[in-house]
């Protein structure tokens, strides 16, 4: 099947050549038809499956120009970066067709947006926070609104805009066609989109599970205190040329991307606590290349659309197993090979057993130098039934905070095994050289605190945190020099 079915016109057409793209993902073919009607729907579906091109050619199709331009079309997306990167869509797939668009976030000033806005713009893509201030300030109308998109539902829930989004549509008019996406379905993600959609077609796209399947995926099992050492031998492969390091607070980002730097790696990190520009200078140095390695938390990194990612690696396993679908996902995009890492401490072998039970299937385990047995062979708490489950995400602050406090019981589930790590693989084996490399100790889960245990940029991080706090953290000891050799090989 080629885009020639989907009977787009031909400005359309002609962009989506010039993307290079040849046949429509499954998420276009099954949507583009009915939106073009004019129908409602509810996709589930993830970044990387095509889906923004999927919302984003209908309503360009369907949209009139009128002058002087009035708002017709609306998406909210939850994350600065996706608004921005839905914005680029609007641009390319729009770039024969006289549309203007303008992206509304907050964490920038917000002059340089009334300034557009005034100007009239016929598609808004915004974050829900600095819309609701400027619809509140006059300078939004939403009265004209007929096509209403609303991205990532899940994740804007999680990040707790709830109550922005239902402010928000109850100034939409009634007469609208609402588009709404979501990677995963809860009670209250379906609550939602009951609240939104008229009879709408339901597209779901290959359960997320089977999409990492072209994701070459390795586990790395070390201790808490030999990750900064393994993360460097890695990072010292030539075949590691653009790296997407995921960890789960901020404070380690940065503390991660500082030692990098120490270790004249070029790196940065990415997340809610940083300042727009921050946020934006990382991003595009790491994608032009400038930086070899970016450090996110998951919600900054939430639906990043970057080319040729060649690694992503876990420097922590997230505690939601969803999130490590979506992390490794920002590698072999589009079609593209990638290649995860992961390391999995002790504490942290519970999160493995989820995960291998969503994508159903065990990761290869790779043998290197600062194997631990202790991890390999901690047993972690059984994975309760309903941890998969799509609501289980709302349930997991607990979790979080069982692990920054070290539940006292916890290490009586875990079989401590100091035996020597038996190196007997067949061996592909990668050579670093790390001579006079210093080595840092994130010691490790028990630094959470509070504020810090995971990225959950609700408004109040966005709105009123805006200070850079890529700063020198207060401890960072190096405590070993490292001389040997790495190995890596599967075991
Ligand atoms: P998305 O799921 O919207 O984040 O898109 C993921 C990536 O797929 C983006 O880099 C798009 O440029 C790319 N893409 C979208 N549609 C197609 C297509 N039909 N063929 C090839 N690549 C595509």
């Amino acid at each position: 099947m080629s885009f020639k079915n989907l009977n787009l016109i031909p400005p359309l057409e002609k962009a989506i050549a010039k993307q290079g793209y040849t046949t429509p993902t499954p998420i276009q073919l099954k949507s583009i038809p009915d939106l073009l009607e004019g129908k409602d729907l509810i996709g589930i579906a993830q970044t990387g499956t095509g889906k923004t091109a999927a919302f984003v050619l209908p309503i360009l199709q369907r949209m009139k120009e009128t002058y002087p331009r009035i708002t017709k079309t609306l998406v909210l997306a939850p994350t600065r970066e996706l608004a921005a990167q839905i914005g680029e869509s609007f641009s390319s797939y729009g770039e024969f067709l006289g549309f203007k668009h303008a992206v509304i976030f907050g964490g920038v000033s917000q002059g340089p947006q009334i300034n557009q806005l005034s100007k009239g713009v016929d598609i808004i893509v915004a974050t829900p926070g600095r819309l609701l201030d400027l619809m509140n300030q006059g300078k939004i109308n939403l009265k004209d609104i007929e096509f209403f998109v609303l991205d990532e539902a899940d994740r804007m829930l999680d990040m707790g805009f709830i109550h922005d989004i239902k402010k928000i549509i109850l100034r939409l008019p009634q007469k609208r066609q609402s588009l709404f996406f979501s990677a995963t379905m809860s009670k209250e993600v379906n609550e939602l989109a009951k609240r939104l959609l008229k009879s709408p077609v339901h597209v779901e796209v290959t359960a997320q599970a089977t999409t990492v399947e072209k994701i070459k995926q390795y586990i790395f099992f070390v201790d808490q205190d030999s990750k900064a050492k393994l993360l460097l031998n890695l990072l010292k492969q030539k075949h590691l040329t653009k790296v997407l390091i995921f960890t789960g607070m901020k404070h380690r980002a940065n503390k991660i991307a500082l030692f990098l730097e120490d270790n004249n790696i070029r790196a940065d990190a990415i997340h809610g606590n940083k300042t727009q520009n921050a946020r934006t200078k990382a991003l595009s140095d790491f994608k032009s290349g400038r930086i070899k390695v970016l450090v996110a938390t998951d919600i900054a990194a939430r639906g990043i659309d970057i080319d040729d990612i060649s690694h992503v690696i876990n420097f922590d396993l997230p505690n939601e197993p969803e999130s490590y679908v979506h992390r490794i996902g920002r590698t072999a995009r589009a079609g593209e090979e990638g290649t995860s890492y992961s390391f999995c401490a002790a504490d942290e072998k519970e999160f493995l057993k989820n995960i291998e039970k969503l994508i159903r299937m065990k990761i290869e385990v790779m043998d290197h130098e600062f194997h631990s047995e202790t991890a390999k062979n901690a047993e972690g708490v059984p994975p309760r039934n309903n941890r998969n489950s799509r609501s289980s995400r709302f349930n997991n602050r607990s979790n979080n905070r069982r692990l920054g406090n070290r539940h006292p019981n916890r290490s009586s589930s875990y079989r401590s095994d100091s035996r020597p790590s038996r190196f007997n693989g067949r061996a592909k084996r990668f050579n670093s050289n790390d001579s006079n490399e210093r080595s840092s100790s994130f010691n490790n889960r028990s630094e959470r605190s509070s504020n810090d245990s995971e990225e959950r940029p609700n408004r109040l991080n966005s709105r009123s945190r805006n200070h850079d706090s890529h700063r020198k953290p207060k401890v960072r000891s190096f405590n070993s020099r490292d001389s040997r050799k790495s190995s890596f090989r599967r075991r």
